[in-house]
């Protein structure tokens, strides 16, 4: 970890400290509101449930400093992917999308957007560079891309979009702010879904829009606040609490991350295995060069769909479970989904286990595969 991350995970667990008064809880209070007490004018306070809770105000705080940019928090990654699309793009504009990346991104631009007159344009993340960016309003990315985890340079894309004119997005979700820093390397808008490891848990949906461009911000705030896409108290409140554990969590799940990779790509049932940071993955040269740690997800083929079920299933250490970042290790074949991945394909999310009972576990379900 860089110094700067080490920096920022220090500080995390003490930003309330500045504003406490002697016999305030240390943990946050959680602020269950509708309603603010608002006689006469109603200006400089707050106002209304849907505008403000002081419980969003801790957690962006927390995101804030962890993407060292102004942030707003959204009841899930699809509601911070829908403010970015609903309120920053309008009809005639064109929008550059990666054919392998989250599908549920893809569904929303294709079912409601483009019934707007907003055109999309689909390329793999592992040639984004080709094809250029003319005449692009948007160009969004997402590296790794889930689930295939191939990369794209998000420095070359933000340069190249930027002289071409158009606005850089990137989905960070895979990586976390400790993983990897797209606005660092030129993006001007970060969506994320913390539902996964930022929260990790697996009890919880939540996401969150950063941007150091305070027009674009000021867009999505109003987003938030006329369409009611709001992040439910509650929910901000158990995300503030695992915000606090999330560098001790990503830093154990990427350590084990690489070593079962390692693993996993020298075991005879396994045909292939995508891991950025393995020397041999293609995605490696650029993922070297872009990202802090390499992630905890670990793409893994099987011959056949049924050695991959065989091998999930047969894992007492592997929670069977659609989506992932969670202290438990969790797999899924994603073409059950539909995504345009070998049937054999395990997208594989290492959990917090210690390493050699998780490796070991695996193993013997390594065994049983045919
Ligand atoms: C899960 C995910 C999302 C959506 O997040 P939700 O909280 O499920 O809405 C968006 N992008 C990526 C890359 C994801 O993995």
């Amino acid at each position: 970890m860089t110094d700067k991350q080490k920096a920022r995970a220090a500080r995390l667990p003490h930003l309330r400290r500045i504003d406490m008064m002697k016999g305030d809880p240390v943990p946050l209070p959680l602020t269950m509101a509708a309603m603010y007490h608002l006689p006469g004018d109603p200006a400089g306070v707050r106002q209304y449930g849907r505008f403000d809770n002081p419980t969003w105000d801790a957690v962006e705080r927390m995101l804030s400093v962890l993407e060292d940019a102004p942030s707003i928090a959204f009841p899930s990654g699809m509601a911070a992917i829908a403010a970015v699309f609903f309120s920053l793009l309008k009809g005639g504009d064109k929008v550059l999308l990666p054919s392998d990346g989250y599908y549920t991104t893809r569904t929303l631009a294709d079912r409601f957007l483009k019934p707007q007159g907003v055109k999309f344009i689909q390329r793999a993340t592992a040639n984004y560079m080709s094809g250029g960016f003319e005449g692009y309003k948007m160009v969004f990315i997402e590296t790794p891309a889930n689930p295939g985890l191939d990369v794209c340079d998000i420095a070359d894309v933000a340069g190249a979009a930027h002289r071409a004119g158009a606005m850089v997005v990137a989905d960070n979700t895979t990586m976390t702010p400790f993983g990897q820093r797209p606005l660092e390397l030129g993006v001007d808008v970060l969506v994320a879904a913390d539902t996964k490891a930022p929260n990790g848990h697996s009890d919880v949906l939540f996401g969150h829009v950063a941007s150091r461009n305070a027009v674009i911000m000021s867009e999505i705030a109003d987003w938030r606040r006329l369409s009611g896409s709001i992040p439910g108290p509650f929910e901000a409140w158990l995300v503030h609490r695992s915000l606090e554990t999330l560098e001790l969590r990503f830093d154990r799940m990427c350590s084990s991350a690489a070593t079962v990779a390692e693993r996993l790509a020298a075991h005879p049932k396994v045909k292939s295995v995508r891991f950025p940071g393995l020397a041999t993955d293609p995605a490696h040269k650029i993922a070297a060069r872009q990202m802090d740690r390499f992630g905890f997800l670990i793409g893994v083929t099987f011959a056949t769909e049924l050695d991959a079920e065989s091998f999930i299933n047969g894992c007492e250490s592997i929670q069977p479970a659609t989506s992932f970042g969670g202290v438990h290790t969790s797999a899924e074949r994603r073409a059950r989904w539909g995504d345009n991945v070998a049937a054999g394909f395990v997208r594989l999310s290492i959990g917090c286990e210690p390493v050699e009972e998780l490796w070991a576990a695996m193993e013997n379900a390594l065994k049983k595969v045919r």
